[in-house]
């Protein structure tokens, strides 16, 4: 039986930046281990927290438990699980969290998920969940232990209503146990400004930890944003697009998102939560620049 959660927004005290890194699990065995020294090269900027996605309907249940274990064990970080309602019964996800429990996972990442590919809507298994809220209520109730962070998109979720919604679904999380929001990665602060100013409206007063990808390649990002509903600046992409060139991308992209970074840092948000890709060269040298 776990015991009660360390919580997870102390991370983000009044005093300190919390930093947290996602990452996926790879496909391939050099993959694993050219992630573990990406990893490795992540810990100098001394991260509260590694957190590793959940892939579609499950598919890669023992991969996600077995790469957060390897860099909980290599490394002695805490880390994070993220884990979804997709394809799930409530007991295959109870299994899921004794599992994650019994190898010591300090946080889940607690999410409904996307439809499987080629379905319009999100429906739940027979005896599975509905929405993410149900998800956490569970942990919270049976797995205690666990600290649970749940999602939240500055620019609304792309199946909500509308964004009162939206904002009305992210205080059921938070009010079923949430006790951090993660957000969905934007490229326009005034979209994150606008968005913690409506939680804080709705009574909604756990951290909020923006979400950052910078980008590195424009093809990969544009594909990426168009799948999770983010925009990018028009000046950004046409600065972008001025050059075929990667290395040129690499530096327009890091100084953007060194930029972007600047600017919450400066607005007070609690920490960071970098979508690092399995890559540690873009987030080092955001970091490296705004540290410096
Ligand atoms: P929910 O909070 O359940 O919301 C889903 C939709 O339903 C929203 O439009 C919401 O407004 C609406 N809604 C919620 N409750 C109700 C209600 N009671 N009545 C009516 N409408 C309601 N996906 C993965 O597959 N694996 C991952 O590892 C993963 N990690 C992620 C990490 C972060 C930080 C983020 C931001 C997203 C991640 N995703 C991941 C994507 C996520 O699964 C999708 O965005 C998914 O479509 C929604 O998940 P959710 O937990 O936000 O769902």
């Amino acid at each position: 039986m776990s015991l009660p959660a360390k919580s997870l927004a102390s991370i983000y005290a009044p005093d300190r930046s919390g930093l947290s890194f996602e990452l996926f699990p790879p496909k391939t065995a050099e993959g694993d281990a050219a992630l573990l020294e990406h990893v490795q090269q992540l810990m100098a900027f001394q991260p509260d927290y590694f957190t590793c996605t959940y892939g579609a309907g499950g598919s890669t249940r023992e991969k996600t438990l077995s790469i957060i274990r390897a860099v909980k064990q290599k490394f002695g970080t805490p880390v994070a699980s993220h884990l979804t309602c997709v394809g799930s019964t409530v007991d295959q996800l109870r299994d899921y969290l004794r599992e994650a429990d019994r190898a010591e996972v300090d946080y889940i990442v607690a999410l409904r998920g996307d439809p499987p590919r080629g379905e319009e809507n999100f429906r739940p298994v027979p005896g599975g969940l509905r929405y993410a809220n149900e998800l956490v209520g569970l942990i919270r109730e049976e797995f205690p232990g666990l600290g649970i962070a749940v999602a939240g998109y500055p620019e609304t979720h792309r199946e909500a209503p509308s964004p009162q919604a939206d904002l009305e679904n992210l205080k059921r999380k938070v009010d079923a146990g949430g006790q951090v929001i993660l957000t969905q990665l934007f490229y326009q602060n005034e979209d994150f400004f606008r968005f913690r100013d409506a939680c804080v409206r709705m009574g909604i007063h756990v951290p909020i930890v923006p979400g950052i990808l910078p980008v590195t390649n424009l093809a990969q990002i544009q594909r990426i944003a168009s799948l999770c509903g983010a925009k990018l600046p028009a000046s950004f992409v046409s600065e972008l697009s001025r050059r075929e060139d990667p290395d040129w991308h690499f530096q327009v992209g890091i100084e953007f998102a060194t930029n972007q970074v600047r600017e919450l840092l400066a607005a007070g948000v609690p920490g960071l939560h970098f979508y690092v890709l399995n890559k540690s060269q873009a987030t080092a040298a955001v970091l490296q620049a705004v540290r410096s």
